[in-house]
């Protein structure tokens, strides 16, 4: 079976949490799975990571763990019944604490809430199941009109059309949730609602100071961050193109060309892309995807992201491995068509590395090879391989389960553990050996092969071409 070059990120919750469904999921193709801070417990997450690490133990899964922090998101409170809203009618949101609020009224959870907002503007609840329009503001109350016809139940999205909330980017409970994942060993740290460089570089800091390897990916969901996105990308380790907050904050429309312009950037930095949200959100009912989802989904492996991503599909939905099928077969047949054009897309540069990896690319497509093989310590060449997209499969070779894990994240990279060699010669026997018991490699088979060589008494990186 050829390896699936798009990777897909799953989001676990009550649906899946259970440890023989999570064991399904790494089988049938999970390279990432998703915790949302934003709900469950901490004894819900820590149980649900040490379920992960058991099976990666015992199966030989590499799959990574992505913490998601909640961030500074505005929700609404909770609510009796749910409470039906007509076009025209007012619902007034209030900071005021109480247990009985009048009819028509409900809670928001952040107290900046009134001093965000203006007169006029439009409050989305829930990604837009629900429009308000901003009629009037007092110290503690918005009263609004709605602007269709809507139900509002508890603990729903809140989005100002076109504004960011004034919260800290990095919240209390999102430290605490940070400290959590530190402790349980995570791979990945997503920071919700990032509006610039500064959150970033903070958390990097943390990281740093406590020594651990974890790589940050930034969650692009909110209007501020826009302006602001080269500097995003430079500074983290990844990026989220987290749809459906981004398309609340600015109008929907524009959502695929920043999904494109996104991803395009990435490409070009060399930073691993996530498209979320709403991939296949039929399917959290339905045993089959609409077509529409099946063309979103293409769309994204089309324009190279490195993985997609379910939410509710899995985490609640009622086919959680149906929803991750889907994703494996509509992306392998897509990925089978793209191979079909032998061109490396990728721009020249001065950097070595990198072009050693764009030869090796190169070398790969013309020579119709069966795989690239590639020996690195902390993963980097097999990133830099992995942006220059080709068309064979990249087996990568690295000594720590970590950096195995993390490369699970990355288009086209199947990433091994190996005991290296002082003489690369028994590394590349190793794997090649490795490769063939997998049937991934067979006798005769053309390989590009990516490692160090001894030349006068010093390692030197090269790209060779061999036969199996
Ligand atoms: P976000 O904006 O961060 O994606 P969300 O509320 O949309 O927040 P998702 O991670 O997209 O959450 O998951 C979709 C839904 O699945 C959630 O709204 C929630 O109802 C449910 N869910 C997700 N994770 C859990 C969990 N750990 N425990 C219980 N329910 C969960
Ligand atoms: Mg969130
Ligand atoms: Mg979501």
């Amino acid at each position: 079976m050829n390896t699936r070059k798009t990777k897909i990120v799953c989001t676990i919750g009550p649906a899946t949490s259970a440890f023989t469904i999570l064991k399904q999921l790494a089988e049938n193709g999970m390279n990432v799975a998703r915790l949302n801070m934003s709900h469950g417990t901490h004894k819900w997450h820590s149980e649900v990571i040490k379920h992960i690490k058991t099976i990666n133990e015992k199966t030989g899964s590499s799959v990574a763990i992505l913490l998601d922090t909640k961030g500074p998101e505005v929700r609404t409170g909770d609510v009796k019944t749910d409470i039906v809203l007509h076009k025209g009618e007012t619902l007034t949101l209030t900071i005021r604490r109480q247990a009985e609020l009048e009819p028509y009224c409900v809670e928001i959870n952040y107290d900046g809430f009134v001093s965000d907002v203006a007169l006029g503007d439009i409050v989305l609840i829930d990604g837009g199941m629900l429009s308000l329009k901003v009629m009037d503001i007092t110290q503690t109350d918005i009263r609004c009109e709605c602007l269709d016809n809507g139900v509002l139940s508890s603990r729903r999205h809140v989005n100002i059309r076109g504004k960011s909330a004034d919260l800290p980017s990095i919240t209390e409970k999102d430290w605490q949730d940070i400290a959590l994942g530190i402790e349980n060993g995570v791979d990945f740290i997503a920071l919700s609602f990032v509006k610039g460089a500064p959150a970033i570089e903070e958390l990097q800091q943390f990281i740093t100071e406590k020594n651990v390897p974890i790589d940050i990916i930034a969650k692009i969901e909110s209007a501020e961050a826009i302006p602001h996105l080269d500097e995003i990308i430079a500074v983290s380790d990844g990026i989220m193109i987290a749809r459906g907050d981004l398309g609340a904050e600015l109008p929907y429309e524009e959502v695929p060309l920043l999904q494109e312009q996104i991803i395009k950037k990435c490409r070009i930095a060399g930073k691993p892309v996530i498209v979320a949200t709403h991939m296949l959100e039929s399917m959290i009912v339905n045993p089959t995807p609409t077509r529409a989802e099946v063309t979103d989904i293409t769309q994204a492996v089309l324009q190279g992201t490195d993985a997609i991503m379910l939410s509710g599909e899995t985490a609640t939905g009622k086919h959680p491995l149906k929803a991750l099928e889907v994703m494996d077969v509509v992306a392998r047949r897509i990925e089978r068509e793209m191979e079909q054009d032998t061109k490396v897309m990728v721009q020249a540069s001065d950097n070595a590395k990198y072009e050693i990896a764009r030869s090796a690319s190169i070398l790969n497509n013309n020579l119709k090879a069966a795989a690239t093989l590639v020996f690195t310590r902390r993963g980097l060449m097999a990133v830099l391989l992995s942006q220059c997209r080709p068309n064979g499969p990249i087996y990568a070779f690295t000594n720590t389960t970590h950096v195995r894990r993390r490369l699970g994240i990355h288009w086209g990279v199947s990433a091994f553990r190996i005991k290296f060699s002082n003489d690369p010669e028994v590394s590349i026997d190793r794997a090649v050996t490795q490769l063939q018991h997998k049937k991934l490699l067979k006798e005769g088979d053309r390989m590009i092969v990516l490692s160090d060589i001894l030349a006068g008494g010093k390692f030197i990186e090269t790209v060779q071409v061999r036969i199996v």
